[in-house]
C-alpha cells in the first residue's frame, strides 16, 4: 500500500514527498529560504554608498546581492540564486529566484522583498562636511606656468579618484586655494596627500618637504595635520 499525504491526501508517487508530506504541503509549513519582507538600507546622500555591517560600500547590484544573502537563512542546498533589482518610486523591489534541493528533491522558490532606503550621511562624509581634513598639499612651481598647473591639478584628481576606488573615502579635496606660484589644497586623507606628493616628485623631478603639527586633542589622542610642500621645476 502506498503512503499518502496526511494533509491533502495525495498518494506517494503522484508527487514528490518530503518527511511524509507531499512537497506542496511541506512547503506550506516549512520555509526553506527565510528572508525579511523588508530590509532597511542606509544610503549616504552624498557619496551614495550604503552601510553593510560596519563598512560603507558602493551601491552596485553585486553588493546589494551580498546584503540580501547576508539577511537570508536557508534550510536547503542552494544551487543557484538570481536577484533582480527593480527601483520603484520610494523603495526597491527585489525579486529572488532560488534553485536548489531539499533531501535531494529539486525545488525552485520565488520571493519578492523590498529594500527601504534611508538617506543618511556616512561617517566619512559627515567628517568632511564638518571641515575635517588631514593634510595640506602645497604645490609650488619655480616658474609659474598655468598649463603646467592645470596638468598637475588633473593628475591630482586622477590619483584621488583611484585612491577613493581603493577604499580611501577621505581622498577628497576640501579646499583649493590659488597662490601666485602654485596652489594649496586641503585634503581629507593624509595617505592620499603623501601619494600625490610622491607621484609629483617622481614625475616632475620635484622636491618635497614634510611637516606635521598637532591641531586638536580628540579624547586625549593628538590629531596630526600634515603639510607636504612640493617644489617643482
Ligand atoms: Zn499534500
Ligand atoms: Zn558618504
Amino acid at each position: 500500500m502506498k503512503a499518502f499525504c496526511p494533509s491533502c491526501g495525495v498518494k506517494e508517487g503522484e508527487k514528490e514527498f518530503i518527511d511524509g508530506f507531499c512537497i506542496d504541503c511541506y512547503l506550506k509549513d516549512h520555509e526553506l529560504f527565510k528572508i525579511p519582507e523588508e530590509i532597511e538600507i542606509e544610503i549616504c546622500s552624498n557619496c551614495q554608498k550604503f552601510r553593510f555591517g560596519k563598512q560603507w560600500i558602493d551601491y552596485t547590484d553585486e553588493n546589494i546581492e551580498k546584503l540580501i544573502v547576508s539577511k537570508a537563512e536557508s534550510n536547503m542546498d542552494i544551487d543557484d540564486l538570481k536577484v533582480g533589482i527593480y527601483p520603484e518610486e520610494k523603495n526597491v523591489l527585489v525579486k529572488l529566484q532560488i534553485k536548489g534541493r531539499k533531501n535531494e528533491i529539486p525545488l525552485t522558490i520565488r520571493k519578492e522583498i523590498y529594500l527601504k532606503e534611508r538617506k543618511v550621511n556616512c561617517p566619512a562624509c559627515s567628517r568632511l562636511n564638518g571641515g575635517y581634513f588631514e593634510a595640506t598639499l602645497q604645490i609650488r612651481f619655480d616658474k609659474m606656468q598655468r598649463d603646467k598647473e592645470r596638468k598637475a591639478l588633473l593628475q591630482m584628481h586622477e590619483i584621488l579618484n583611484s585612491e577613493r576606488e581603493k577604499g580611501d573615502h577621505l581622498a577628497q579635496v576640501i579646499k583649493l586655494e590659488e597662490k601666485k606660484d602654485g596652489f594649496d589644497v586641503q585634503l581629507g586623507s593624509k595617505k592620499a596627500a603623501r601619494k600625490i606628493s610622491r607621484e609629483f616628485t617622481k614625475r616632475y623631478n620635484g622636491k618635497v618637504t614634510f611637516s606635521s603639527s598637532i591641531v586638536t586633542e580628540k579624547k586625549g589622542t593628538p590629531v596630526y595635520r600634515d603639510t607636504f610642500c612640493v617644489r617643482m621645476p
